[in-house]
Order: structure tokens, then sequence, then C-alpha cells
């Protein structure tokens, strides 16, 4: 890890602070609720408190990781407390995120409203380190979760003795490694099942977390995805890219809710000679892109250059800002044209 030296500042820097605020992306994941309240947990355990603000609504699944059912403020809904805490924090923690416009109009109280110092803490390609005090910047780990894992166990609080990491805060850490690898199906690097397999020692419940996560769905979820899968799917350039359009009309006749497309982007991958996969989902004012791949096809670069985003090489996302109807033929063009480039 290139991070000992950040580290050991990450724990003076908590030390000499008092108002700390915990920031994650929008549309949080289980790695980002995971590592909110994960650090949240922790920070308690050392006497510390934290305010956790996110930029909008994450899915109820993952409210079984929420300390005290609702310390996890979501700015979309109160951001006037949020502007308050925010402007008279002294420290705020950004995690599971790589730059501001990650978080939406969260970034404007986080990176203009505040005198407090910034620090980052996260897994993903790129971050702009021009915006932060410390920055821990870790990719060769699974999650964001994991990485703190590694800096909790160098805090003096714990001095490397996982028995002393809490059990709801390494429940949260497991939670995000749990999401974040697919169910240790991508992302996973050496340390990440060793990581895991302490967690479990220490007494998380991996039974009961996956049935939380991975078995919640709603029946409505349930048909959408089916729905999806037959009538949705598309696949082009010789079978080896497959994309998926998800729009208001099928979001309003499934029900859907904030969450409920969460993992869907994987499935085409199931299928033989698929190395690419997309969702494409219609949110209010912009297509939520969601990117997928095997091996060494990166779809980060595919994400920086076609729809203003970025992330990991087998995981990416952005965003497009056109008509849903004219997604599928921009999709398809980009397509062609990344692998006449490549
Ligand atoms: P997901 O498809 O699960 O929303 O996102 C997968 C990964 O893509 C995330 O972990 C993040 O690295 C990246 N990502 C998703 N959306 C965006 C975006 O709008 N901008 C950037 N820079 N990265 C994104
Ligand atoms: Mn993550």
């Amino acid at each position: 890890m290139t991070t000992d030296k950040n580290s050991e500042q990450l724990w003076s820097v908590i030390e000499s602070s008092s108002r700390i605020v915990l920031v994650t992306h929008a549309n949080p994941d289980g790695d980002a609720i995971g590592s909110v309240t994960a650090l949240y947990y922790f920070l308690k355990q050392i006497g510390k408190t934290a305010f956790i603000a996110v930029p909008n609504r994450f899915p109820d699944f993952l409210s079984c990781l929420n300390p005290a059912g609702s310390s996890i403020h979501i700015y979309k809904e109160e951001s006037d407390e949020c502007d308050k805490v925010i402007s008279q924090a002294d420290l705020v923690i950004c995690m599971d995120m790589n730059g501001p416009r990650r978080i939406d109009e969260l970034a404007e109280p986080v990176f203009n409203g505040t005198q407090a110092r910034r620090i980052l803490i996260d897994h993903h390609l790129n971050p702009e380190t021009d915006y932060f005090d410390i920055v821990i910047s870790e990719t060769e780990v699974s999650s964001t979760c994991e990485l703190l894992l590694e800096l909790i166990l160098k805090s003096p609080e714990t001095d490397g003795n996982f028995g002393r990491v809490g059990l709801d805060c390494a429940n949260s850490i497991a939670a995000g490694m749990l999401t974040d690898t697919n169910n240790f199906a991508n992302s996973i690097f050496p340390g990440t099942l060793e990581r895991m397999s302490m967690l479990l020692k220490r007494g998380v419940d991996r039974d009961s977390l996956y049935d939380n996560i991975f078995c919640s769905y709603s029946e409505s979820r349930m048909r959408l995805m089916g729905h999806l899968l037959s009538e949705k799917m598309k696949v082009i350039h010789n079978g080896s890219v497959a994309f998926i359009i998800l729009d208001n009309a099928d979001k309003e006749k499934y029900l859907f809710r904030n969450g409920d497309s969460e993992g869907f982007v994987n499935l085409p991958l199931r299928m033989r000679g698929v190395r690419m996969s997309a969702l494409l989902k219609e949110d209010d004012s912009y297509i939520k892109v969601s990117l997928r791949s095997k091996g060494d096809l990166d779809v980060n670069r595919f994400a920086r250059e076609y729809c203003n985003g970025g992330g990991h090489r087998n995981a990416s996302g952005g965003k497009l800002y056109m008509d849903i109807r004219e997604t599928a033929a921009y999709f398809t063009a980009c397509v062609e044209d990344y692998f006449k480039k490549a």
C-alpha cells in the first residue's frame, strides 16, 4: 500500500478534530454506505461523533447498516441542515468517490461552503487530488471498505489487533466488500479474501449479509429484471457487447425504487462471448450509464471518452445528456468507434 504516511496523518487529524462530516457518492451503493457507516462506528469507538451526509436516497436493503435508524442525512431532503453542519465542520472525509462531480449538489457545501480540512479515502482511478488536503487512494483493493479496514488496523486504537475492530464496523466493511465484488466474483486482489476471512473470524455473519443484500428483491423488481433481459437487452458488435435501456415508462410500470437496477449491468456478462455490458437508465436530468467488462477491455476509457464519467477498468459509469430515445444509436456508434481505436 502507498498509504503509510497518509494513514498516520489521517489518525492525527481525526484526533485533533471535533466536528467531523462523512460524505459519499450519489446513488450510494454498498461500498459507499458501508464505508461511511464503518468509519462512523469506528469513530464512535474512539470517542468521536460524526455527521453522515449523502447526496440522495440509498436502497432500503442498506438500511441494515444505518446506525440508530436516521443518522444518515440525505442532502436532497435535508439540505439546510447539511449546509449548516458542513459549514461549521472542522473535518470532512470523502469516501468511495474521486472528485466533486460524484456528489452532485452536495459538492457546493463540501468544496465551497466550509473551512474544514478535506480528506479523501478512495479506491477509484484518477482521484482529483487538488480538492483535498490529504489523499488516501489505493486502487489495488476490492473496495473503499477494504482500504478503510487496512487504515483502521493502522490506527493507534487497534494497533493491528483485529479483535479491537467493533462488530458493527466489521459488518459494514464486509457489506461494502460483498457488494463491490458482486459477492466475490470480481475485483478480488490478493489481500481481499484474507481480509474477508479476518472479518468472518471477528464474527461477521456473512449469510445474513448476503440475504439482506442479494436476496431482498421485491416482486416488481424481479419482474423488471426479467422484462429487461427478455425485451430490452440488445447484443451488438458480433455478440461481444450487450446493453440494456431502462426508461421511465418501465420504471413506472415496475414501481421502480432507487437501487432496484443494482447489479443488472452484470447479467449480460454471463453470456458466452460478451466482454462488455452497459445499463443506460433514464434519470431526472440525465441518462445514468453503468459499464462492466471482462479482462483487459477498459471501460474506464470508454466512460471517460463517451459518457462524461470514469471509474475502474472493469467497472465504470457516467452520465449522458440526451433524449433516452437517442441513446441506443449513440451507444452503438460509440462502441464501433471505441473498437476501431483499440
Ligand atoms: P455503477 O455502475 O455501479 O454506478 O458504478 C461503477 C463504478 O463506476 C463506480 O464505482 C465508479 O467508479 C464509476 N462511476 C459510476 N458513475 C460515475 C460517474 O458519473 N462519474 C465517474 N467519474 N465515475 C463513475
Ligand atoms: Mn467502491
